[in-house]
């Protein structure tokens, strides 16, 4: 069947996508580079879940045999999740920790010349004085 096979094709090349990307984030890459592979892999998530909905509708119609493609897709899937999960977690390491009222210990944004929660001003070093 044409449509199986364009599935199970499709499975293999992000089961492998998965693997190589996976094994590249143990190598240093920046944040903006990392924020790119999410990307990537969120769309590859994406085929995933929309081939799932495929498998699982062409169960309903009644063919037979699927249940290890729809495991293979779950796994790719699940494995894509997790990939996400450690380049989100890189990327929190990467960036520069936002500046922290010294006073009421609200974060705020850099350029912050006041606390906007307590009102502290804010010193040159990103510190409330
Ligand atoms: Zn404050």
């Amino acid at each position: 069947m044409e449509i199986f096979k364009k599935v199970t094709e499709s499975a293999r090349t992000i089961g492998e996508g998965a693997k190589s990307i996976g094994k590249k984030s143990s190598d240093f890459m920046g944040a903006a580079k990392l924020k790119y592979e999410i990307n990537k892999l969120e769309k590859e998530m994406e085929n995933n879940i929309s081939a799932l909905g495929n498998l699982v509708y062409m169960q309903y119609k009644g063919e037979k045999g699927l249940e290890a493609e729809v495991e293979r897709l779950l796994k790719s899937t699940r494995a894509l999740e997790d990939d996400i999960t450690g380049f989100e977690e890189q990327i929190a390491k990467l960036l520069p920790k936002p500046p922290v009222c010294s006073k009421c210990l609200t974060e705020l944004p850099f350029d912050a010349k006041y606390c906007f929660n307590c009102g502290a001003k804010m010193a040159q070093d990103g510190q409330t004085e």
